[in-house]
């Protein structure tokens, strides 16, 4: 576990220990952007401290037998980073690497995003540190329900709300809500979201991530830049959230003139068909072999011109060595921690608008509150109801952040994350006043 001490200037430093690879990686992010944050909030050490260490840390480790009769260890986590405003909530993620600070991270960021967009949650966070493609369909749920009955204590549709995240979709989801239930003794339909309509999913939520990313990126384009008709873009990553950017994008007006998955890049200056794209998507699961644009090397679109870019995949893909590179006047964080705090530095001090992924990136949770509201009510919200309160509680934070960094000259980042950490606090002191020495 990572030791949390405080420097002689009393900010945040980060000792290595096991599970912190280097100072670059995504806890490392998150706890500097929160002492900027306390700095400027003028809170306490024991206050910042709070914030800098996450109230509950669970690591499983579990054997699962494979489909050729052998067996494989598999190692999980489940972190809280703060529940003062309301049960834990975050996706699960399978990737191979996934460990304790990053997952650290991601609740972090999931505490702030609920407390921006005014969601009575906490921040959570989970992951499996497994390769997805690796295992069969029948492994992967041998995996996900073991998984599931390590943490049956801590999950709980008012304690902890899972969600899909990188390599999880809604199956994944159904099989925790399956293996709960049966644990629990009844269908706990608000004990996770992001699952199928079947199983009370809400309609808008697989692509509701997409769409507030969409919605902000069109929003802080017309502020930046003018018309984003005659606007264009670089999407970084082509999954659950890159690709569903990507369309909406391409269907209201803005030029998609590159792309990228993991294994390569295409662009066209011309704009990219994304309908067509989509099918050859579909069809073949990557980008290569596309007849309507230029291949490129994967990473080398996120220095190509553009008005807007969304990094759309994982942490740390814009950093030191390349953000002085970038030439677009807008990113849009459609990923968690997708920016280093060295890059950060760079691109604020080169004029480039960051809009952070604590709220570029919060339709996911946003529509996942919903489905929630809608399981506890037991009564299904329409399409356009879902839309519209999604996009409304978007583009009120988008406003809210704006004047917050207006009035204080502060970036987007620092107002964003300024605003979500003063709303934990008030909440923090009522319920719980931290005293400071
Ligand atoms: N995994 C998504 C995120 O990072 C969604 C989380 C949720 O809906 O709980 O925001």
């Amino acid at each position: 576990m990572g030791e949390q001490v405080f420097g002689s200037s009393g900010t945040l430093t980060l000792e290595m220990t096991e599970g912190s690879p280097d100072r670059t990686g995504p806890y490392e992010a998150a706890l500097d952007t929160l002492s900027r944050t306390a700095t400027h909030l003028k809170m306490s050490a024991v206050e910042q401290k709070l914030y800098a260490t996450c109230k509950r840390e669970v690591s499983v480790s579990f054997p699962i037998r494979l489909d050729n009769g052998t067996s494989r260890v598999v190692k999980g986590y489940r972190v809280h980073h703060n529940t003062a405003l309301g049960p834990a909530k975050g996706g699960i993620r399978f990737a191979t690497n996934v460990d304790i600070d990053e997952v650290r991270a991601l609740a972090m960021w999931m505490t702030w995003k609920c407390a921006l967009l005014g969601i009575p949650y906490g921040g959570a966070k989970g992951g499996l540190a497994i390769d997805p493609r690796e295992f069969s369909k029948e492994e992967l749920e041998r995996i996900t329900r073991r998984f599931t009955r390590e943490l049956a204590d801590i999950f709980g549709p008012d304690k902890d709300i899972p969600a899909p995240d990188i390599g999880t979709d809604q199956q994944t989801m159904a099989w925790i809500l399956d293996e709960y239930s049966v644990v629990a003794g009844y269908l706990a339909h608000g004990v996770v979201t992001g699952k199928p309509l079947a199983l009370g999913g809400s309609l808008g939520r697989a692509l509701a991530t997409s769409s507030g990313v969409t919605e902000i990126a069109l929003a802080a384009l017309k502020e930046e830049v003018g018309d984003p008709r005659l606007c264009t873009a670089i999407v970084q990553g082509f999954g659950k959230v890159g690709a569903g950017v990507a369309q909406l994008l391409h269907e209201a007006g803005v030029s998609v003139v590159a792309v990228s998955d993991e294994y390569g890049a295409l662009s066209n200056l011309a704009g990219i068909d994304v309908h067509e794209l989509q099918r050859h998507y579909s069809a073949h699961g990557r980008l290569t072999g596309f007849g309507g644009a230029e291949h490129r090397d994967r990473d080398s679109i996120l220095t190509d011109a553009a008005d807007l870019l969304v990094p759309a995949a994982v942490e740390g893909v814009l950093h030191g060595g390349n953000a002085s590179r970038v030439q677009v006047r807008v990113v849009v964080e459609g990923a968690n921690g997708p920016t280093t705090p060295e890059a950060d530095q760079v691109l604020n001090s080169r004029g480039v608008v960051i809009v952070p992924d604590i709220l570029a990136n919060a339709g996911g949770v946003v529509v996942s509150y919903f489905e929630w509201a809608q399981a506890n009510q037991g009564y299904r919200w329409g399409e356009e109801t879902v839309a519209e309160r999604l996009k409304e509680r978007m583009l009120d934070a988008w406003s809210r952040v704006r004047a917050y960094a207006r009035a204080h000259e502060l970036d987007l980042r620092a107002a964003a994350t300024a605003l979500a950490v003063s709303e934990v606090h008030a909440a923090q002191q009522l319920r719980e006043e931290i005293v400071s020495v």
